[in-house]
């Protein structure tokens, strides 16, 4: 059985005045058997979440494909697990949009951070007028089949489906939907790399709530959730980590 997967995008917020906020979402996740959390602040706190937090698991939100060089501002897979990170999301939509990060980039990462040794969590989804007409399963495998690396550890990988429409809008498909979504990735895989794809968790992102959480985590193939704006505080994330457990 797949271990339940819940994981925080802190995005561009944080300085070490929230190292506390970190502990005790940590110390929360300590006590619930059965699910794995991780936190993914920015670079500058990996380092800080990792030496002032024993049992973080700590992730970074990108990595550069390269291992090092001529890359000003860029960070490579090798320097996040030096820094102690365990994981690194890759190709958010944030980054596919605002960077211009297309599949080929994407897939470049995800093999540079499963070569370092890190875990992935590669991000796919829908635009708004996508799902409107009908094409957002046909768009999510079109990521999948491009963004996956050639060969990986589906026990190192994860996939979060976060469909566009639904990051820090409060807007959540029906659960209906997304686990139409998630069992069409699982179904792509299973072609893919055969019965390792049962390994492989497959998280949602998107307005995950406390109170919306229990419902989205119980669908079909819904291995986790990959938390934004809630992931911030532990008040609110809290119950999400107990949602899963
Ligand atoms: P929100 O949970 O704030 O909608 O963000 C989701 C997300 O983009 C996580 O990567």
């Amino acid at each position: 059985a797949r271990r339940k997967y819940i994981v925080g995008n802190w995005k561009m917020n944080g300085t070490k005045d929230a190292l506390g906020e970190a502990r005790a979402i940590f110390e929360a996740a300590l006590n619930r058997q059965g699910v794995d959390v991780a936190l993914c602040p920015p670079f500058t706190l990996i380092g800080p979440m990792v030496a002032e937090i024993s049992d973080a698991v700590v992730g970074a939100q990108d990595c550069h494909a390269a291992a090092s060089g001529a890359f000003t501002g860029s960070v490579s897979a090798a320097m996040l697990s030096d820094a102690g990170a365990a994981v690194t999301i890759v190709g958010h939509s944030e980054r596919r949009e605002a960077f211009g990060e297309a599949d080929s980039d994407v897939k470049a990462k995800a093999g540079a951070a499963l070569g370092a040794g890190l875990g992935v969590i590669l991000c796919v989804g829908e635009p708004r007028d996508v799902r409107e007409s009908g094409g957002a399963v046909a768009h999510v495998l079109a990521q999948v089949a491009g963004s996956l690396p050639d060969d990986f550890d589906p026990a190192r990988l994860a996939i979060a489906y976060e469909p566009i429409w639904a990051i820090g809008t409060g807007l959540v498909p029906t659960v209906a939907d997304v686990a139409e979504m998630h069992g069409a990735i699982r179904g792509a895989l299973a072609e893919r790399i055969g019965a390792g794809a049962g390994q492989l968790r497959i998280l949602y992102g998107g307005s995950v709530t406390g109170e919306n959480a229990a419902e989205l985590l119980s669908a079909g193939d819904v291995d986790g959730a990959l938390v934004g704006g809630a992931s911030l505080t532990a008040a609110k994330f809290v119950p999400i980590i107990e949602a899963a457990a």
